[in-house]
């Protein structure tokens, strides 16, 4: 699509967008009594409207039932996650039984790594991207440790070539390739949270079959941001956040992914909790655990019912939205038409004072660019903010802008461009 530099332009888009009164549906944060031009749904995805009536209806059920909630009421508590497994399902890719929700995210990569980590003298390494985010490096290095490994040999951190920003995906392969020998398991983001990069996440899979080795994804940038489809690319587990992309609001219930073909595997190991326990046996409270078919299985503690609650009114609104296909179509020209207006900018001042390091291959990325700040970043960061336009800020020099199409609109997008403009014109000495 040919892009225009105007007002007009952006709210023709507007016009013809079919989502765009989806935006009605979610509170925008305010700034100087206006809304907010929201880019930052990949840190933080927007409240639906609906989330209050949402957990208010949990919290009458609690008030006017007390214990009885877990089995009486509209909504008996005991199945309500299940209300959330099939719109997730749709989102990841994947049949019902393969997902649940529980806990949070970091705490699930570990649960999950307990089942899918397991190392012996000669198959111990694990392959993640480099500069995955910081949480995942961590729970990696723990794991290590925690089976008696170094992680200084048995971490392979993949980066990008020389002058390069973004992984190329025969590097990935070829990487995999390499330690096929000595590969327990291959860890990789969905989309990585600096750079906005969408990896190709069926190669990826592929390959580390091939290797003989595990194939994990973290989603947390990915889940409800692009087209997913989990069980087909065969991936052995995966695991996401649900703030981000799927405004269940701050700390939000995490979901899961166990592929069908471990769901009859005896042998893996688990830390257990009776939540996983067989439903309809659970509370006869008999000792020797026997999960639950499935992914609920992984389940360890008593459903957070008010944060799935939270969670369920922004699934209905994707469920309203038909597909994640149907939304990244618009994300596609959201995001395009912020890529052609940082460009504009760049044009204008005469230099490349926003380089963006995200793909501009459109299959290579979600809603979200990187951009690096040739000079006074952070100043032009903070007179963004002081202008009402919300993105984010990452050391050293990096601003993150994420259109969503959910709630954000094109004209949001014009906006944006416009107020990065004067920061440069405003903030930056030349
Ligand atoms: C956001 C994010 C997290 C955060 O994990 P929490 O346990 O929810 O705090 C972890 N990993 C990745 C890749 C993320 O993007």
């Amino acid at each position: 699509m040919n892009f225009e530099n105007t007002l007009e332009f952006a709210q023709s888009l507007d016009a013809n967008d079919q989502f765009h009164s989806f935006r009605d549906q979610f509170y925008l944060p305010q700034y100087a009594g206006q809304n907010a031009i929201y880019l930052c749904g990949n840190s933080l995805g927007l409240q639906p409207k609906s989330t209050e009536t949402m957990i208010a209806g949990q919290l009458a059920s609690w008030r006017n039932l007390g214990v009885e909630g877990w089995f009486d009421g509209e909504e008996p508590w005991l199945p309500y996650h299940r209300k959330l497994v099939g719109p997730l399902a749709k989102i990841v890719g994947a049949k019902g039984s393969e997902i649940t929700v529980m806990n949070s995210l970091t705490v699930n990569l570990h649960l999950l790594m307990v089942s899918f980590y397991k190392p012996n003298v000669k198959r111990f390494k694990i392959l993640m991207e480099g500069g995955a985010f910081p949480s995942d490096q961590y729970a990696v290095e723990s794991q290590v440790k925690f089976h008696g490994f170094d992680p200084a040999d048995a971490v392979i951190e993949i980066f990008p070539r020389e002058g390069e920003y973004t992984l190329r995906t025969e590097d990935i392969i070829a990487q995999i390739n390499a330690d096929a020998d000595e590969l327990a398991l291959v860890l990789f983001g969905g989309i990585n949270y600096y750079t906005g990069q969408f990896f190709d996440l069926k190669a990826i899979a592929e390959a580390g079959h091939t290797a003989g080795a595990i194939v994990g994804f973290d989603l947390a940038h990915a889940a409800g941001n692009v087209p997913l489809q989990l069980h087909e690319w065969g991936a052995d587990f995966a695991c996401w956040c649900s703030y981000k992309y799927m405004n269940s609001g701050p700390g939000g219930i995490s979901g899961i992914f166990v592929h069908e073909k471990h769901h009859n595997d005896a042998t893996l190991n688990r830390f257990a909790g009776w939540w996983g326990y067989k439903l309809d046996e659970r509370f006869k409270m008999t000792p020797g655990f026997q999960p639950e078919r499935g992914a609920e299985g992984w389940q360890v503690s008593t459903s957070p019912i008010l944060l799935m609650a939270s969670l369920h009114a922004s699934l209905q609104i994707f469920e309203q939205a038909g597909s994640v296909s149907a939304l990244n179509k618009k994300s596609i020209q959201l995001t395009g038409y912020l890529e052609y207006l940082i460009n504009q900018v760049n044009e204008f001042i005469g230099y490349e004072q926003f380089k963006i390091i995200t793909p501009s291959n459109k299959h290579k990325r979600g809603s979200q660019l990187s951009l690096i700040c040739k000079s006074g970043g952070k100043a032009i960061f903070d007179y963004l903010v002081s202008q009402g336009v919300i993105g984010d800020w990452r050391e050293p020099d990096v601003i993150r802008l994420s259109p969503v199409p959910l709630y954000n609109s094109f004209e949001d997008v014009y906006h944006a461009a416009r107020h990065l403009l004067a920061a440069v014109k405003t903030v930056v000495k030349t």
